[in-house]
């Protein structure tokens, strides 16, 4: 017993912590089907051992609380959750529960579960007053002015009640999502993880302008208050649409078995509907008969919700490709034959990097498991042995890029593989975003929009090209017309003189921003002497590390880069850096002292060598520079003339540093 009690303590604890990371922080870390079997698995067994129930268990209440943010809401009719079904076989339980506490005969209404924000809004005389969130059920957020922002959100109504409450979800439409991805990726800011927190953390937000900017949508799909007047659900809804709401899409079955025929529909075609669902809900249709079952702590007893089981499909790899994303980063993806996953044909999958591949040895020719990965990015999640032609050959990702032919240089901090290549048509618009950016050339104007509308239209294809641009075909691009198109021709000139550690950021070289760029326009005083410098030289600064070094050198030495180079160059854009430069002349030189020297101390000459950028050592060795000998010098200059390293006198030392 004390086992089964800490494994339900424990699960309760597991529960808590997932639902703060959902709720409070609209960032999840496992996916809502491993939640949902967690749930399962605890109600079981509180079901199994009734004597450690407890009225705090996630199983018995609404998850998510009110953030201090908000202000608070009390809901006049609580906003419940639903009970979860998983199989026909649980539905139909459901239906056998509903028959046996109701006589007379009862229908029910199948609707998509819509994967958003539970909201309730409040309409007084038809006009809208406030909204909020579910919170905890029983108190929610105040979001009134963040709703304000949502055009599907009706601000008055046509012949509503007097006093009218409805709840809904706010959601964010699939294709808005995607396309704020897609920007997102574009000006380097990382993704939003998934529609439905996306629609969560752009709602419950201070500033309603970021709301705004989210594009948020509305559904809705009950009347809370009043309800008198209506004999069921559906007549609700009809007169919801009446009123000028967008509603939930709905079916009405006299039999709980015909409403498998929708749910498989829904299922079948989850693809077509513009939001992301997670299920089907099944509802009793008479309002009478719902109060007669009522609800428990959490959910009603009238209701539950068809949870879609992650489909897996086996499928055959014909083809390997691979992809080069707006970050460089090289995708490969394999080919399959085509299949059906969630609603949708897929024919390719992720495979992720070359580590996954190794791990799983994907061959094309293989036959392999198929899965949608939170709905929405089909992968490969295995391999079938068994199946496997009798030749295959492993597959390793290409070293040159195949969109421009770079290098193929793989991530230090990771298993991403990234092409080099300044001017990559695939990383064109994200490389162009990333120069005109603020940290970099601060290019007024010049966000993702703009630069997608400018690359679309021919006009540049670079972020050289920018220097080169005519006002006319800009103002006839522009809906803002010859001003604003002056304008970006006046910001972009005035980024010229910027200087040497903002062009440093600008050009994208890895692990080299803002920081590093202006370490090095403090070494060298500009672009040329930089380009001179070999990768020895750059280690000897301080935090320049060899692999920085290293990919400095690479992309300096790829003709995109020097291309690039030559045309902001006779472009005017400054490549000085304007900054009193540390004089590093003797970076990456070692230097022995030997002998008894007489124009310095050893102190002192070891602090010159030091403070340009050289190093002293007290052992010499192939990879000694210099050795600076003084009289009787002894054993150090015998081995620096066996080793043939150059020994020079004080005197030359003296006019070395002068
Ligand atoms: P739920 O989301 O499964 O069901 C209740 C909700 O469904 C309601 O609040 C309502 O907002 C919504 N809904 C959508 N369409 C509806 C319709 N047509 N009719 C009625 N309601 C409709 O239950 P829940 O208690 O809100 O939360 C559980 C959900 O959150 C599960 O999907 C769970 O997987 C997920 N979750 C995930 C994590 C995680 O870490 N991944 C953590 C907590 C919760």
């Amino acid at each position: 017993m004390d086992e089964i009690q800490k494994r339900i303590l424990a699960l309760r604890a597991e529960v808590a912590e997932h639902s703060r990371r959902y709720y409070d922080e609209d960032a999840p870390t496992i996916s809502d089907f491993e939640y949902d079997r967690l749930i399962h698995t605890l109600a079981d067994l509180e079901d199994q051992y009734p004597q450690f129930k407890s009225a705090d268990s996630p199983t018995q209440r609404v998850g998510g609380t009110v953030s201090a943010k908000f202000s608070p809401v009390h809901h006049e009719a609580p906003l419940e959750s639903l009970a979860d079904v998983f199989s026909y076989d649980e539905l139909f339980a459901f239906g056998r529960r509903v028959d046996d506490a109701l006589e007379d005969g009862h229908s029910y209404d199948v609707e998509p579960k819509i994967d958003g924000l539970s909201i309730a809004l409040e309409y007084v005389n038809g006009r809208f007053v406030r909204g909020a969130t579910r919170g905890d059920g029983i108190d929610g957020e105040d979001v009134t002015e963040n709703l304000r922002t949502i055009r599907s959100l009706p601000q008055t109504l046509k012949g509503a009640p007097e006093r009218l409450i409805v709840r809904g979800e706010v959601y964010m439409a699939k294709d808005t999502f995607a396309e704020i991805n897609r920007l997102r990726e574009i000006s380097g800011e990382p993704p939003l993880a998934n529609p439905r927190n996306a629609a969560a953390g752009s709602l419950r937000q201070l500033d309603a302008k970021v709301t705004a900017e989210r594009r948020l949508d509305l559904i809705v799909y009950n009347i809370q208050i009043p309800q008198e007047g209506y004999q069921t659900h559906s007549e609700t809804l009809d007169a919801l649409a009446a009123m000028g709401f967008d509603v939930v899409p709905y079916k009405v079955y006299d039999n709980i078995h015909d409403c498998v025929e929708r749910i498989d529909w829904i299922g079948e075609n989850r693809d077509s509907f513009k939001y992301e669902m997670d299920g089907a809900v099944i509802k009793l249709n008479g309002l009478e008969q719902r109060r007669i079952m009522g609800s428990t702590s959490k959910a009603p007893r009238w209701a539950v919700a068809y949870k879609y089981p992650p489909e897996k499909k086996e499928s055959r790899v014909v083809d390997i490709a691979v992809q080069v994303g707006r970050t460089g980063v090289l995708t490969p993806k394999a080919v399959i034959e085509p299949v059906r996953l969630a609603g949708t044909t897929v024919t390719n999958a992720t495979l992720h990097n070359q580590d996954f591949i190794d791990k799983l040895d994907v061959r094309v020719g293989d036959t392999v498991l198929v899965r949608k990965a939170g709905e929405i990015i089909p992968e490969v999640i295995d391999v079938i042995r068994d199946k496997r032609p009798e030749v295959t050959i492993p597959f390793r990702l290409p070293k040159c890029c195949p969109e421009c032919g770079s290098p193929v240089l793989r991530d230090i901090d990771g298993a991403a593989m990234r092409c080099t290549g300044a001017e990559c048509p695939a990383q064109r618009l994200r490389n162009i975003v990333h120069f005109a950016s603020k940290e970099a050339m601060d290019i007024d104007g010049l966000g993702p929009a703009a630069v997608e509308s400018l690359v679309a239209a021919g006009l540049i294809s670079t972020p050289a090209d920018l220097y080169y641009l005519e006002p006319e075909p800009v103002a006839a691009l522009e809906r803002k017309g010859k001003k604003s198109a002056e304008n970006l021709i006046s910001a972009i000139e005035a980024s010229k003189s910027r200087g040497l550690a903002r062009l440093l950021c600008a050009f994208g070289i890895r692990q080299v921003g803002q920081k590093a760029g202006k370490v090095l326009a403090k070494y060298y005083a500009g672009l040329d002497e930089l380009m001179a410098a070999g990768e020895e030289e750059l280690t000897a600064i301080p935090d320049i590390g060899p692999v920085t070094a290293g990919y400095i050198s690479e992309w300096f030495a790829n003709p995109q880069s020097q291309h690039q180079i030559r045309l902001l160059r006779e472009a005017g854009v400054s490549f000085e850096s304007g900054e009193e430069t540390v004089d590093n002349r003797f970076a990456g030189k070692t230097f022995v002292l030997t002998g008894a020297l007489e124009l310095f101390t050893r102190d002192e000459a070891s602090e010159i060598i030091e403070r340009f950028g050289g190093r002293a050592s007290s052992s010499v060795s192939k990879k000694t520079s210099y050795v600076l000998a003084g009289e009787n010098a002894g054993s150090k200059l015998t081995r620096a003339q066996e080793l043939g390293i150059e020994i020079i006198t004080e005197q030359q030392f003296r006019e070395m540093i002068e």
